[in-house]
Order: structure tokens, then C-alpha cells, then sequence
């Protein structure tokens, strides 16, 4: 289907932007990448009366790197991330996530902070935002705001980002040296959403016990979920068969998902479990 037909802008300060979006009340959209917003123009989803281009908001498009961790701009881009060598050490369990969005023309244009705003449960930035306590910083006319990824996602496609604010930075905690992290996901095709992931890490005590370990899973409910009780399973625990297996089973039974056109519910919870052991095994298996 074509577009329904709508007012273009696109602001070259942030202020224009947010005006922009306060002066229309709640009947406007920020365009990002459009590799979201274009497909639901097109199925008649949303027919906002403008949409507000954010292509020329430069300092959206930075990733800053520092001892408190990344702060990914609003406009980074699904490349920019895979490009930037430095991401390998800072934050590897968010690289090995991106690496599962999309196709190749998808990533050249899809942004984090698109995706963040767009909230769909099986995509993969959302779900790093869970499991690392991301923070994700929006401004709007009331001036900025910090929310944790936490209080962000509310539901499917549902966040609590106002009519006029604009998501400008995500915050990743800092990686220490020698965590252990896993990522595992199953999609029908490569690039395609997942059916099922899981995101996790762990530091290691004196020991060798698990500790402060992160738990994520995508696809199995409407937002991205953290597994505390899977988290319990690991924390203290040497990661060896057992707890894996453990670790699995506390997995399906935190889980309970809808069945869908994809996949049945039993199907993804099943799923999901292993989607954990696998990147448990990974986390394991790695040489810090
Ligand atoms: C065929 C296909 C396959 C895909 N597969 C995957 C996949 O496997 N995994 C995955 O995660 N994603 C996937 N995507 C989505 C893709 O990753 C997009 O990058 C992502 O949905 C966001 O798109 P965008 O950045 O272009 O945002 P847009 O489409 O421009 O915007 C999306 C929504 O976010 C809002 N928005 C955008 N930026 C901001 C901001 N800074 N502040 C506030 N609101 C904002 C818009 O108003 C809109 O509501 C796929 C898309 C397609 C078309």
C-alpha cells in the first residue's frame, strides 16, 4: 500500500525537533532510519500528520567510549556499531547481538535509538538494554530525562517516551576485563527477528563462582525480559553441567509465551531454554 500522505520537516538543531513534535501533540513522528516507521506508514499502522527527520542531528551519530561505559547516540546505526573496533573489548555482548539484526540494506539505515523507541520484543537492542541496565536518555520539552531500560519498554511496540520527546543517547554500563558473556539466538532465516535469543553475562569471584550474573531473553514475552531467578540459579554457582541444566530448566519455567503466526508458545518456551544453555556454555567455554 502507498503512504498516507504527511508533512515533512527536518530540523537542524535538536530544539527545532523537539518544538516541532510539541507544537503538533502527539500527531507527529521522528523519522530515524524509516526501516520501521516506512513499513508501518505503508500498512496504514500510523498516518502521522508530520514526521521529523533527524538526519542532520550529527551529534546523534556518536559512540563514546569512557570508564562509565558506551553511550550509543540516537542515530548510531546497526554498521556503525559493527564497524567500530574498539565496541570488540568495550562491549562484546552488544556486538555479538547486532550481528543478528536484519540484512545487510537494513543495517545501513536502522538506528539504536529507532529501535529502542520502536520496542519490539524479539529485537535485539532492546533485549541488550534489559540485560545490561542500560539507561536511555530522552529529551523533550520539559528538558531531559533518564529512564532505566526497566521502567522504558511497557508492552509491545510500547515505551514510556512522551508524544515530543526524542531518544538522543543509550547508556551501556562499563565491560570489565574478563566477564564472561554469551549470546545465542534462533531465527527461521539469518536477519530475520528472533524467535527466541538469550543475552547473558557473569564476573567471576574468588573461586571461580558466578557473580552478578545478567540474565535476558527476547522473543517470549511482549518486552524483553531479565530472568532474576535464573540469575539466582548462576550467582555462587561454578558453571558446570549441572548448573547449566539448571539454569535451563528455571528458564522455561520463568517464561510463558503466546503462540503466534511464528511459533507456538510451548515451541518458544522449549526454545528458549536451550537458547540459554547455549550461551551459558558459551560464557563457559571462553578463554577471559
Ligand atoms: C525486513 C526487516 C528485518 C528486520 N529485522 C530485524 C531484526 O532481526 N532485529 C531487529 O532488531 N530489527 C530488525 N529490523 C528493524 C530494524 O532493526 C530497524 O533499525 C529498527 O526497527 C529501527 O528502525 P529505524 O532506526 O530506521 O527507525 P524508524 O523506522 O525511523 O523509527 C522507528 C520508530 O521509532 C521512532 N524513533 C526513531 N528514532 C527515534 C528517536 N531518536 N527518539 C524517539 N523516537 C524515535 C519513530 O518515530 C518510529 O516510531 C528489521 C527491519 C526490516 C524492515
Amino acid at each position: 500500500m502507498k503512504m498516507p500522505p504527511f508533512d515533512y520537516a527536518c530540523p537542524a538543531t535538536l530544539a527545532e525537533a523537539i518544538a516541532l513534535l510539541s507544537t503538533h501533540d502527539g500527531d507527529a513522528k521522528v523519522l530515524a532510519g524509516g526501516q520501521s516507521l516506512v513499513p508501518i506508514l505503508a500498512f496504514r499502522l500510523a498516518a502521522p500528520k508530520l514526521l521529523v527527520d533527524l538526519r542532520r542531528l550529527t551529534e546523534l551519530r556518536t559512540i563514546k567510549i569512557n570508564p562509565d561505559g558506551v553511550a550509543l547516540g540516537a542515530m548510531v546505526r546497526w554498521c556503525d556499531i559493527e564497524s567500530d573496533k574498539r565496541l570488540r573489548t568495550a562491549h562484546p555482548l552488544l556486538v555479538a547481538a547486532v550481528a543478528h539484526v536484519a540484512h545487510y540494506q537494513i543495517r545501513n539505515r536502522g538506528t539504536v535509538g529507532g529501535s529502542i523507541a520502536h520496542a519490539d520484543p524479539a529485537a535485539e537492542m532492546p533485549g541488550i538494554a534489559m540485560t545490561c541496565e542500560a539507561e536511555i536518555v530522552a529529551t523533550g520539552k520539559a528538558g531531559p530525562r533518564t529512564i532505566k531500560a526497566a521502567d522504558f519498554f511497557q508492552g509491545a511496540l510500547t515505551t514510556a517516551l512522551m508524544a515530543d520527546e526524542i531518544i538522543v543517547e543509550i547508556r551501556l554500563p562499563a565491560w570489565p576485563a574478563g566477564r564472561r558473556w554469551g549470546f545465542q539466538e534462533f531465527a527461521r532465516r539469518r536477519g530475520d527477528f528472533a524467535l527466541a535469543a538469550a543475552a547473558l553475562f557473569y564476573d567471576t569471584a574468588a573461586g571461580g563462582k558466578a557473580t552478578n550474573a545478567h540474565v535476558g531473553v527476547i522473543g517470549v514475552a511482549d518486552r524483553p525480559l531479565r530472568l532474576p531467578s535464573v540469575e539466582a540459579v548462576l550467582n555462587g554457582a561454578t558453571i558446570d553441567a549441572a548448573t547449566i541444566a539448571k539454569a535451563e530448566a528455571a528458564t522455561t519455567a520463568a517464561v510463558d509465551p503466546d503462540s503466534d503466526i511464528h511459533a507456538s508458545g510451548a515451541y518458544r518456551k522449549a526454545l528458549v531454554g536451550t537458547m540459554v544453555e547455549r550461551a551459558l556454555k558459551m560464557a563457559a567455554e571462553q578463554t577471559p
